[in-house]
């Protein structure tokens, strides 16, 4: 490295040192992009961002970490992420194991008085963790798709109010309104989906992410298998093999796979089996662009509910029909 590249960064690291310790002394608010002193949210997995920034509404800055479209299960966030963290009055991740060195960055770059809200942990015992083909219970980390299933959904919004609330007091009354709301909304679709399911023969899924077990449990569906292997990578010929059994023993007439995850090797499955390989399934990358309405929590399940419906056999009519609007205005950071 020539010596002026070099003095060149460490100035900037200079720079990064004094930001980082101009940020830990600031108050309980932090500047947005706006310039308005509001609360600062930072928060992991875009399906969260979004709850978050439905209860936030235009009252808190709410930015997304883990960018949508990459997997979140085996992300490691980039150094800048520690900036965001710094200036962050509340962070909120997962948890259940999701996005341990994402927290692990949170936790070493954090200011003094800013909280980290592990939101699921919040919301489950951890005698209700469901431990599967993808996350087995003997390497210790649950499944945590918690929020695939509306009702956890609801619960993370009540949960991510009062911790907004807590942190910024002046607007609690206004986090609490959008919270409500919002479970107006999972309720809704939760509702739907009890109606639109009796339409479908058989409620069984085999999906390429092992996303949906809580979803499974709470609306009775049975989750037959989990295609990707717990280590992400593809699964080896023998496990094809062995999916290629259990596809033609379950008789089911569509695979699911995921978006985020393209996998050549359910595509050989369906091929194999003469079933329907359906790819578009999505757990923590939203549909649209950020700004769309579809964008959103709900827009995200609303599409994943209809795929499943139709997808088995039934018919989506009372999911399509949930209005799909923002309890409020989203101007959360969504990294792309
Ligand atoms: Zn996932």
């Amino acid at each position: 490295m020539a010596p002026s590249r070099v003095v060149a960064v460490l100035g900037s690291l200079c720079l990064a040192a004094a930001c980082l310790s101009a940020c830990a002394s600031s108050s309980t608010t932090s500047s947005n992009a706006d310039g308005a002193n509001q609360l600062f949210v930072a928060t992991t997995v875009a399906p969260i961002t979004s709850i978050a920034s439905a209860v936030a509404g235009d009252r808190a800055h709410v930015e997304g970490i883990i960018p949508e479209g990459t997997d979140s299960h085996t992300y490691e966030p980039a150094p800048n992420v520690a900036q965001v963290f710094s200036k962050a009055d509340l962070i909120v991740v997962n948890g259940l194991s999701l996005e341990d060195p994402t927290k692990d960055l949170a936790e070493k770059n954090k200011k003094a008085s800013a909280k980290i809200l592990v939101v699921g942990n919040s919301v489950i015992d951890p005698s209700q963790y469901i431990y599967d083909f993808s996350f087995p219970k003997k390497d210790g980390k649950p499944n945590p798709h918690l929020w695939t299933d509306p009702v956890y959904a609801g619960k993370y919004a009540l949960v991510i109010a009062k911790a907004m609330s807590q942190a910024d007091p002046k607007n609690a009354s206004y986090y609490a309104k959008n919270a409500a709301a919002f479970v107006k909304q999972t309720t809704a679709l939760a509702n739907a989906l009890r109606a639109d399911q009796k339409t479908v023969p058989r409620k069984v899924l085999l999906t390429y992410h092992d996303a949906y077990a809580y979803f499974g449990r709470t609306f009775g569906w049975t989750i037959i298998g989990a295609v990707q292997p717990k280590n992400f990578e593809d699964p080896t010929p023998v496990e094809i093999a062995r999916l290629i059994d259990q596809v033609k023993a379950q008789k089911v007439p569509t695979i699911f796979g995921s978006e985020v995850y393209p996998s050549k090797v359910l595509e050989e499955i369906g091929k194999a089996t003469g079933v329907k390989y359906e790819n578009s399934l999505r757990d923590d990358d939203l549909p649209g662009n950020p700004g769309d309405v579809e964008h959103s929590w709900l827009g995200l399940m609303k599409y994943d509910f209809t795929t499943m419906v139709t997808g088995l056999g039934g018919k989506a009519t009372n999911v399509s029909a949930v209005p799909l609007t923002f309890v409020s205005p989203d101007k959360a950071v969504y990294p792309q």
